[in-house]
């Protein structure tokens, strides 16, 4: 089974409201296995929905439609519909009559406008609205020569009255005809490493003939794979998307650090949990970020204390200590500042680990040996792992060993600033698998 969503309007061409519904009804139809095969958007032009009918009713099983049917001159979608059926428009009388009552239990008069949303091609059935006065249309397209075969169901494009209709008249017959089929999804994300590199890993796992289908997005950096499995049954779907899922896990192994709804200080955050441990952060250009996306965990005060912003060099000399002679000589955006930022700061929070940030996010401060985009990172943590001798002096942070990178992220400042804090919890979020940064 599949489907095309066809959505009406004017202002959606426009770009004035953003097409949720075809989102929505997209997750729907997956949810009973029914494949859509496009989104298509037209405005309030009865000769343009013609045509977007014309061209789809022979390329799906069923054509689901929003918008346009209001009782207003530009909501022409039940005209067009009659017109690519060619055959008339007919009163309902039935509806007419709940039409007349809706007004009538309102006080009002039903206007003359109104009649015409009581009518629908000839042949096609009424889809009842409890939220409004626009009824929707379940209509049989049968061609001429009786050789294409789609059901059109029309609905309104106002997102609340559309999903309630769909939910009770519309899903049913699709779940009915599809016989069991689902599409499964899980989405997996990655931090760190570009999306053709992910592609290249995966290899053969994203070749689109297969089903499960792998492909990839990116979002703020985040490179995540969608997986879906497209099955005749449930348990079948369930049990290919689990293979599915453990052979990208199999070749992307620690690169993955969460799916679905997971975001990566989530991912931290567990991790912390896990081993009773606190972080604290030195920022500088990421100006409070990277303690922002740390304290966006609801519970967060349990491993988060307390964080430093250190934008200015005397800031960091003040709070953090940090030598002006070191400052000086190796500038503020250097391995060596962020190592003693990330060492003193853990000291000073007595936190277990402590991640500092400084860096040229742009657009101005550039040079050629540090061009914007530099970003040096360094995460302070106690000499011993937990359980091998470490001291009370070293959990509260009295001693530290430090790792440091830099970075040269692409983009402007907002990209510098978010890729730089991501990659802090990066280093954090390996450091805590025990494993080194895979890149
Ligand atoms: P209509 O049924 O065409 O009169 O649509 C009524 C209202 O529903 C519009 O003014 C939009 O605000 C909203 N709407 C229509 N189509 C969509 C859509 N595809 N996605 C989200 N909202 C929509
Ligand atoms: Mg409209």
């Amino acid at each position: 089974m599949n489907a095309i969503i066809l959505s009406i309007g004017d202002e959606l061409v426009l770009g004035q409201t953003v097409d949720t519904n075809s989102a929505w009804l997209s997750q729907q139809l997956a949810s009973v296995g029914c494949a859509v095969r496009s989104h298509i958007t037209v405005g309030d032009d009865q000769r343009a929905i013609e045509e977007a009918m014309d061209e789809s009713v022979g390329r799906c099983d069923f054509l689901v439609v929003t918008g346009g049917i209001g009782p207003t001159a530009d909501d022409l979608t039940r005209q067009a519909l009659a017109a690519v059926m060619n055959v008339p428009l007919e009163l309902n009388e039935s509806w007419l009559a709940s039409v007349k009552e809706f007004f009538k239990q309102r006080g009002r008069t039903m206007p003359e406008s109104n009649s015409i949303q009581a009518m629908i091609p000839r042949g096609a059935r009424i889809l009842l609205n409890q939220n409004g006065t626009a009824a929707g249309i379940d209509a049989d397209y049968i061609s001429g020569d009786q050789k294409t075969v789609c059901r059109v169901f029309v609905m309104p494009g106002v997102p609340s009255e559309m999903k309630a209709m769909f939910a009770r008249d519309v899903l049913p017959v699709i779940r009915q005809a599809s016989a069991g089929a689902v599409i499964l999804s899980r989405t997996l994300h990655t931090f760190g490493v570009g999306e053709s590199a992910v592609a290249e890993m995966l290899g053969e796992q994203m070749m689109r003939s297969r089903n499960p289908s792998v492909g990839t997005t990116v979002s703020n950096g985040i490179v995540s794979l969608r997986v879906n499995a497209r099955f005749d049954s449930r348990e079948r779907a369930a049990e290919e998307l689990e293979r599915a899922v453990e052979a990208c896990r199999g070749k992307l192994g620690d690169l993955i650090f969460g799916s679905d709804d997971v975001t990566l200080q989530q991912a931290v955050a567990e991790r912390l949990a896990a081993s009773r441990t606190t972080v604290t952060t030195a920022e500088s250009c990421t100006g409070g970020l990277l303690a922002k996306m740390l304290t966006d965990v609801p519970g967060s005060s349990d491993y988060f204390k307390t964080g430093f912003i250190t934008y200015a060099n005397e800031a960091k000399y003040e709070r953090l200590g940090v030598s002006m002679e070191m400052l000086n000589v190796y500038g503020a955006v250097s391995e060596h500042v962020v190592s003693a930022m990330a060492r003193n700061a853990r000291r000073l929070a007595k936190a277990d680990y402590a991640l500092a940030i400084s860096g040229i996010a742009g657009p101005s401060g550039g040079s050629e040996s540090k061009p914007v985009g530099t970003v040096c990172i360094a995460l302070a943590f106690p000499p011993l792992p937990p359980g091998e001798g470490r001291g009370e002096g070293a959990r509260k942070g009295q001693e530290s060993s430090v790792a440091a990178r830099t970075f040269l992220f692409p983009g402007d400042r907002a990209w510098v600033r978010d890729r730089s804090a991501k990659m802090a919890l990066t280093m954090l979020r390996f450091h805590l698998l025990n494993k080194p940064l895979p890149f």
